[in-house]
């Protein structure tokens, strides 16, 4: 058995965890948050590094990275994805997990923050590799997840497959089934209705509030949405339902734009078909820069991170911009776009909706009990409208943007957890 060593994570170029550390900072100052605290929540509290070897299909050995980071859990266990990606590093997972701590706090679901990732290119491995990757990595970690510890959830290139086979593993360690371990599941093991439209359904109805606090109408309201995967298309599926006009909507492939609005069945069927939005009939084509400028009134990054930067945030013409991506805006377009007047519904806000309807399934698993889909919805509905609420009253009252005003009631909440909880010893 020969043996090859994948490569060990560095920290990324622009290093995304100092950045999320300079965005806590920030909010301290913002909202006078106490010294100790504030150090206290700067940091993980749990950092476990493990190496994973993997049996391949042609009989060699192969090492791989994985990581998880539990950053908070003052809240409650901490709840976050696991990412299977080559540019994984230890810092990108720290910073999701510090994320996540915000974007539980801010939809007020008891978890704290929490990210795994495992340094692999799943695109060039079997099934099988995946599967034994998957089941080991499971293992090592199991040390600190579980129900009432640490509950993940798929990420970039993990699927409702791999959580089965994270539930199978961690079930078989303990001798029985225990499906609250992971959320994303398939349903016929404990996953939840609803789950797969969540993150679009919760971006539909944060964007429905921004509407009413700006006095205008649904009908006609003219979207256009970049990304045409489980974010983006379901966004187009449910807005266009509700009235809403979806004007372009894009992939890798490119785009594809109609003023007079798109038909959004034609071009679900057309990107089964094809792969892509691109060539559908009765539209013209645009490019995904072109996408983000475009004469719309709601503009959905649900793609890739920092799209919208300094040179295109000038341009863009839409009055909101909800994030159903992770990270679209570079803080430098976010200060443009609020001097426009341009409002923007941040990432954990708008797409908190499947973190939401996780733990929705964590809650049914534990119950062992199912609600149907309209309760779900509903449900998901009211956590949503009081997130936004509670956010644009804070970014009302401080004169700051939705994005401060998010983070104000998100660091506020583990704050003030953190401090009731005391100090163990
Ligand atoms: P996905 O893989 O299902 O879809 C991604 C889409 O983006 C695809 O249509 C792809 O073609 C498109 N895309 C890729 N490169 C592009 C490019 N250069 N230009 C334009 N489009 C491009 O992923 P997803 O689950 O929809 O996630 C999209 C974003 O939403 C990510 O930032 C993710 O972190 C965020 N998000 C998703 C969820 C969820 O539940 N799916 C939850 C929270 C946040």
């Amino acid at each position: 058995m020969s043996i090859s060593a994948d490569r060990t994570a560095t920290a990324a170029p622009d290093n995304v965890w100092e950045m999320a550390q300079r965005q806590l900072d920030e909010i301290a100052r913002l909202i006078g948050l106490n010294d100790a605290i504030h150090a206290y929540i700067r940091v993980p509290k749990r950092v476990l590094e493990v190496s994973i070897p993997v049996k391949m299909d042609d009989g060699r050995l192969r090492m791989y990275t994985g990581y998880r980071v539990q950053h908070n859990m003052s809240r409650g266990p901490s709840k976050g994805g696991i990412r299977f990606h080559p540019d994984v590093t230890l810092d990108e997972v720290k910073a999701l997990a510090m994320w996540m701590t915000w974007k539980c706090a801010l939809v007020n679901i008891p978890f704290g923050g929490a990210k795994g990732g495992v340094i692999c290119d799943p695109k060039v491995m079997s099934l099988q590799e995946l599967e034994h990757l998957t089941r080991r990595f499971t293992s090592e970690i199991s040390i600190i997840i579980g129900p009432e510890k640490d509950i993940p959830a798929p990420d970039v290139y993990t699927t409702p497959q791999i959580m089965a086979w994270i539930m199978d593993t961690f079930s078989m360690q303990h001798g029985y089934s225990i499906p609250g371990v992971v959320t994303g599941k398939p349903i016929a093991i404990g996953g939840s209705l609803g789950r797969d439209k969540a993150t679009a359904r919760g971006c539909l109805f944060v964007v429905d509030e921004a509407l009413k606090v700006l006095d205008r109408k649904i009908e006609g309201t003219r979207v256009a949405i970049q990304g045409f995967g489980n974010a983006g298309m379901h966004a187009a599926e449910l807005m266009s339902k509700r009235g809403y006009r979806i004007v372009a909507v894009s992939d890798s492939r490119g785009g594809v734009a109609n003023p007079k609005g798109l038909d959004i069945t034609g071009l679900i069927a057309h990107k089964e078909e094809t792969g892509s939005v691109a060539g559908f009939s009765g539209a013209d084509r645009i490019t995904n820069a072109e996408l983000l400028t475009c004469d719309c009134d709601v503009l959905v990054p649900a793609a890739l991170e920092k799209v919208i930067t300094r040179d295109n945030a000038p341009s863009i013409q839409a009055t909101i911009v909800a994030e159903a991506a992770n990270g679209p805006t570079v803080p430098e377009a976010d200060e443009i776009l609020f001097d426009r007047g341009i409002m923007v519904l941040p990432d954990i806000l708008a797409n908190a909706g499947g973190v939401a309807v996780s733990y929705f399934e964590w809650v049914q698993d534990l119950q062992e009990s199912f609600w149907d889909e309209d309760e779900i919805n509903e449900r998901l509905r009211r956590k949503m409208v009081k997130a936004f609420a509670e956010t644009h009253e804070q970014a009302r009252r401080r004169k700051v943007d939705m994005r401060k005003g998010a983070y104000a009631v998100a660091v506020d909440r583990v704050a003030e957890a953190t401090k009731l909880r005391g100090l163990y010893p």
